[in-house]
């Protein structure tokens, strides 16, 4: 039963809205939907919809449906209806009942049509399409009447029965609400509500040749389902007008209301599924769940959990105010997760070998690492150390100055959970590249401070001879503009340094196991996890899911 909002969810215009139907007793359960086209995969603007609608439901105890809005037979796939149950369950929302579809509504809403024919409110329209936006006049100009609006509802009967029975060819004919040509609000000129579409559709096969629109049939399937509130974003505003015409010309019972809220737009990303789809078709990423898309898919393989993204919702609220949201603030979310959820390992991207001259050969020993430095309760892990470790190359220089905390000829340095050690000298290439390090390492150093050795930092490292190799993809943003969907060419703005892959990355062996779904901090680098696609029994590919720090994108640019 529907109840009064949990005081801990978070509050915006639209429970304010619904506090008030509550108060009326308008309703007694509150009812939401989320009604994606399953013509693409869902991206982060939908996850707002998403926490919005099933939010809604969650916090006063009713109820939300899924529904595909699959009116446009040409574009829409079962592999995107199966994506788009998969990623509502995956950020944790279940929907009421079995997922609805707009097609299911396809006989009804045939009907309803009818009815408006009957009632001299719908006419079938020769004009060609050309033709139809010419007519509708422009935002200062009133549009004119086409030359078949006045047919009667005996002559238009029959047109539309020719139409649903494929006698009408493709642009021929549509079916037209009556409404205004003159009207202020451009939906209410005489929009199209049925159009002709030879086309297979992946539930109705081709049992039907004619279409009706998003505008007449959103309402209407609205208002079968029993709607209360019917949320979707501010584009939608004036068709509000259409919204509630529709359900007040025909014989229907129930009468939801829409709510407009702003849509969610990210820097550096792409919020539309049709641009979405060209980075797909054109083989700029590595499908809908590339790693850098921000889709829920590519999030998911990029390592963001679920509670991230529903915290990045919760935290850019509900509002009518058009803003874009900085990629930090999606970024911090999952930081802040990772921080506290994620165990740290040990990994060396770019391999430096260090060579203890004063460590017995063929000795080994093994060290203790904390599997989080905050939780103890997550326990502690053994490392094999010895003769030879790797070290990252940029954590040695021959000479630096003070501020460079880390390996430095004739200094020392701490080797996280291991010995303090003085480098030596190096070895070089022909090419005067450093190929290795010599150092000596302070035996009663392990695990403790000593007198008159002051290590200029910690550096991670991993054993030479017992470690995992591994593939390692550093990610930058996509895009190179904050706002590519406004660039004329989008395709034009793509970062072509958005990816970067690591051959051959070492790896603690511990890692060996790690799974796709599972996040790691490398210490000192930034949180990684398993690719869900490229990582098998043998290959180990891991992706840099954020940074340690925010700046370190800010400073690369
Ligand atoms: P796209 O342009 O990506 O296809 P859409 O709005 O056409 O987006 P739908 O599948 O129709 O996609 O969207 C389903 C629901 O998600 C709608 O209620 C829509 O308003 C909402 N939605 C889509 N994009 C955003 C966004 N960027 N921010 C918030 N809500 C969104
Ligand atoms: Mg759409």
């Amino acid at each position: 039963m529907t109840g009064e909002l949990d005081s801990d969810r978070p509050a915006n215009f639209i429970t304010q809205i619904i506090d008030e139907d509550l108060a009326q007793q308008k309703y007694q359960v509150i009812k939401t939907r989320f009604p994606p086209e399953p013509n693409g995969y869902l991206h982060i603007g939908h996850a707002k919809s998403i926490c919005l609608n099933f939010g809604i439901a969650e916090s006063y105890r009713g109820t939300c449906n899924l529904r595909f809005d699959d009116t446009n037979p040409v574009k829409e796939d079962t592999e995107y209806v199966d994506s788009i149950k998969r990623d509502v369950n995956w950020l944790g929302f279940q929907w009421d009942g079995e997922p609805r579809y707009s097609s299911d509504y396809f006989e009804k809403l045939h009907g309803y049509a009818r009815e408006l024919i009957e009632k001299g409110l719908a006419y079938v329209d020769e004009l060609s399409p050309d033709e139809i936006r010419e007519y509708r006049g422009t935002l200062t100009e009133p549009g004119k009447n086409s030359p078949y609006r006045e047919r009667t509802p005996e002559e238009n009967l029959a047109l539309f029965e020719k139409m649903k029975n494929g006698e009408i060819a493709e642009g021929k004919a549509c079916l037209r609400a009556k409404i205004d040509m003159s009207s202020p609000f451009m939906c209410m000129r005489d929009p199209v509500i049925y159009r002709i579409r030879f086309a297979d559709h992946h539930r109705t096969g081709n049992k039907w040749c004619i279409y009706p629109m998003y505008d007449f049939t959103h309402c209407i399937s609205d208002a079968i389902e029993g709607i209360t509130h019917s949320i979707c974003t501010l584009e939608f505003q004036d068709n509000r007008r259409l919204y509630d015409w529709v359900l007040e010309h025909i014989t229907i019972e129930h009468h939801p209301h829409q709510y407009e809220f702003s849509r969610l737009n990210l820097e550096y990303s792409i919020t539309s599924k049709r641009k979405l789809n060209l980075l797909v078709k054109e083989g700029i990423v590595d499908g809908w769940d590339d790693p850098r898309m921000t889709t829920i898919s590519g999030l998911r393989r990029r390592g963001y959990t679920p509670a991230s993204i529903r915290e990045f919702c919760r935290r850019i609220g509900v509002t009518k105010q058009e803003n874009t949201v900085e990629m930090g603030a999606l970024e911090s979310c999952i930081r802040e997760d990772l921080n506290e959820n994620a165990e740290r390992r040990m990994a060396v991207l770019d391999p430096l070998e260090l060579v203890i001259d004063n460590y017995p050969e063929g000795k080994e020993e093994t060290v203790t690492a904390m599997n989080h430095p905050l939780k103890e309760e997550l326990g502690t892990r053994e490392l094999p150390f010895g003769k030879r470790v790797f070290i990252e190359r940029e954590d040695f220089r021959e000479e630096a100055n003070k501020k460079f905390k880390r390996l430095v000829l004739g200094k020392e340095v701490r080797l996280r959970y291991a010995y303090i050690v003085r480098a030596d000298s190096c070895e070089k290439d022909e090419a005067g590249n450093i190929i290795r390090v010599h150092c000596t390492y302070i035996p009663e150093s392990l695990g403790t401070e000593i007198p008159d050795h002051k290590p200029k930092g910690v550096i991670h490292w991993v054993s030479a001879e017992r470690h995992v190799k591994a593939e390692v993809r550093l990610y930058q943003r996509l895009f190179l503009v904050p706002n590519p969907g406004a660039q004329e060419d989008f395709l034009a703005t793509i970062n072509p340094d958005s990816l970067k892959i690591v051959k051959d990355a070492v790896l603690e062996e511990s890692l060996a196991n790690a799974v796709p779904g599972q996040s790691f901090q490398f210490e000192r680098t930034g949180y990684f996890c398993p690719d869900s696609r490229y990582s098998g029994d043998s290959a180990k590919v891991f992706n840099l899911t954020v940074a340690l720090k925010e700046d370190s994108q800010k400073a690369q640019s």
